[in-house]
């Protein structure tokens, strides 16, 4: 197994050995805010206010495709509607293009990438997980994906929401993929290169990242950067199971009328929400959440239906 460490050259004020918790919010604009995101949004940021941290705000606009017009900004409106003031410049990941290729260049001296020419439904016949096949040839870049010969395979960890989470060995040791066929950065790359460039500390998120999460511990590995300490809330799903999300059209939040969403969200999250709250104001409900806010009682479940 090879240890390697991979150069990511952060912002001049931040240091390798900065102690202070930093948090992050990092939505794909492939759509409006809804009461799904929101949930993942607050908690993030009351995790992080808590404990008197820094909490940032990336956009993760990596795939054209599937993005919304208007969708980034719309969704930092609604941040600030919400009272969910980040405290650094937004990150685009559209413009961290550079320090992704440089990665890549890296891992690929180091003879840690590899071209892989496998489609989605050859892998999906073969039982869903990619088996290596391409690992020992030769294929130009161009028209193929990139794969990480992934070396760690990390398969456990102490979510700490969740508790202990383990995932399927071979979906941990899978060679996932960095770049698309189709040429765009794959989210397992710019995720965990952003996390680091960023230097951030805690990341709390929804509960449909608790598999990806064992791959970008193995990548942190495989970079030689220590990982953040990850913990995730359960889904809003409806009632018939499926996910709150942007893609399934699930209605935007009422930027004009935050407080009840916020109380909404707050019960969601299993706080002891008191009923004077009802009449304040979204800045006042969540200052009152910032320091009453406690993990203790979020329900240790992947999802919870609305209805
Ligand atoms: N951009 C991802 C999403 O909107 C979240 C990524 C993360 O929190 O790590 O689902």
């Amino acid at each position: 197994m090879k240890h390697v460490k991979v150069n990511i050259t952060r912002p001049l004020n931040l240091s390798e050995n900065n102690t202070q918790y930093r948090g992050r919010f990092a939505p794909s604009p492939s759509g409006f805010l809804h009461f799904g995101s929101l949930i993942a949004a607050l908690a993030s940021y009351l995790h992080a206010k808590h404990q008197q941290g820094v909490w940032l705000v990336r956009i993760e606009d990596i795939d054209p495709p599937r993005e919304k017009p208007g969708a980034s900004d719309t969704i930092l409106a609604t941040l600030d509607a919400y009272g969910l003031h980040w405290d650094e410049s937004v990150l685009y990941q559209s413009q961290q293009s550079d320090l992704y290729q440089d990665v890549l260049r890296q891992l690929s001296h180091q003879k840690l990438t590899y071209h892989c020419q496998c489609s989605r439904a050859q892998i999906k016949a073969q039982g869903g997980i990619y088996q290596g096949q391409c690992s020992n040839s030769d294929f130009p870049q161009q028209n193929n994906s990139t794969r990480l010969h992934n070396q760690h395979g990390i398969y456990s960890y102490q979510d700490l929401i969740q508790g202990k989470y383990a995932c399927s060995k071979v979906l941990a040791e899978e060679d996932f993929i960095l770049v698309r066929k189709d040429g765009l950065f794959a989210y397992q790359l710019a995720v965990v290169v952003d996390d680091i460039y960023q230097n951030i500390t805690h990341v709390i998120r929804g509960c449909d990242l608790l598999d990806p999460t064992t791959r970008q511990l193995s990548f942190y590995q495989q970079l030689g950067y220590q990982a953040p300490q990850f913990g995730h809330i359960p889904l809003a799903v409806t009632e018939q199971g499926y996910k709150l999300s942007k893609q399934n059209n699930a209605p935007a939040i009422d930027n004009n009328n935050p407080a009840p969403a916020l109380i909404a969200a707050l019960k969601f999250l299993g706080q002891n929400v008191p009923d004077e709250l009802q009449g304040y104001s979204a800045e006042r409900i969540i200052q009152w959440a910032i320091k009453s806010w406690s993990t203790d009682h979020i329900p240790k479940k992947k999802q919870i239906s609305l209805e």
